[in-house]
């Protein structure tokens, strides 16, 4: 089965290269239908993916991971997204012992501490939930763009990830920030109110601020780190 996904990565790689984002979705959710799901953190490139989806079926399954950790605003845009297109995001929570051993053992903001400590966070709020999320599934869609960071500048639009064992799909690889935005602004999508006040990019509360005009967009993110090792695990690559 492995191996046979390994090659339906590489086919689709091939095929989407040519296909708009929206007949990317479409090929995926035609052919994998339940055995799809589409991750999204609810920042303005998965508003597009959600949007997208909701046009092809609204029986596509989305979920989001919420570590919490997040910023009131994207709660809110949650919600707003599920009136908007009268689903449910399925929301995955970490395990809760697991947090309370490591807020007990190491601090509730052990993250500022170490690159360790910020990895051991990650993987018991994020990693381990979308572990959970992801298995038996065939294909993982994703809003991630090339642009978007050092780390991503090797992707595909359909690749194997080792990691989770799984095609993942990226159909917006190669948009453009702009051209993110006015999508959004044509079709009215609701979108995360953090993003109007200098933050492209958004995750936890604690590891996000806000970047000044011209700096990287993942700058805010982990920013007392290198910018080389700032993924949380989520997107590691193959
Ligand atoms: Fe923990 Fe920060 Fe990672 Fe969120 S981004 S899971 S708060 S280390």
């Amino acid at each position: 089965m492995t191996k046979a996904l390994k090659r339906i990565a590489d086919q689709y790689n091939e095929m989407f290269s040519g296909l708009s984002a929206t007949e990317i979705l479409q090929k995926i959710i035609e052919t994998h239908s339940a055995k799809a799901v589409f991750s999204t953190s609810l920042g303005v490139e998965d508003q597009v993916i959600t949007h997208m989806l909701m046009q092809i079926s609204q029986d596509a399954s989305i979920f989001t991971l919420d570590t919490g950790r997040m910023f009131p605003e994207t709660y809110e845009v949650l919600e707003k997204t599920e009136a908007r297109y009268g689903m449910r995001i399925k929301v995955y929570f970490p395990d809760y012992k697991a947090v309370e051993h490591m807020v007990q053992t190491r601090g509730i903001n052990l993250f500022y501490y170490s690159i360790e400590n910020r990895k051991f966070c990650c993987q018991i709020r994020k990693i381990e939930p979308l572990k959970r999320a992801l298995k038996g599934q065939e294909v993982w869609i994703t809003g991630l763009r090339r642009e978007q960071s050092p780390t991503r500048q090797d992707m595909r639009y359909a690749e194997w990830d080792e990691g989770h064992r799984i095609i993942k799909v990226n159909p917006l690889l190669d948009w453009s920030e702009s051209q993110v935005w006015d999508f959004v602004r044509d079709n009215n999508i609701p979108y995360n109110s953090l993003h109007d006040k200098g933050f492209p990019s958004i995750g936890c509360q604690p590891c996000t601020r806000a970047v000044e005009s011209g700096e990287d967009i993942r700058a805010g993110r982990w920013w007392w780190e290198n910018p080389d090792t700032k993924e949380c695990g989520l997107h590691k690559g193959k």
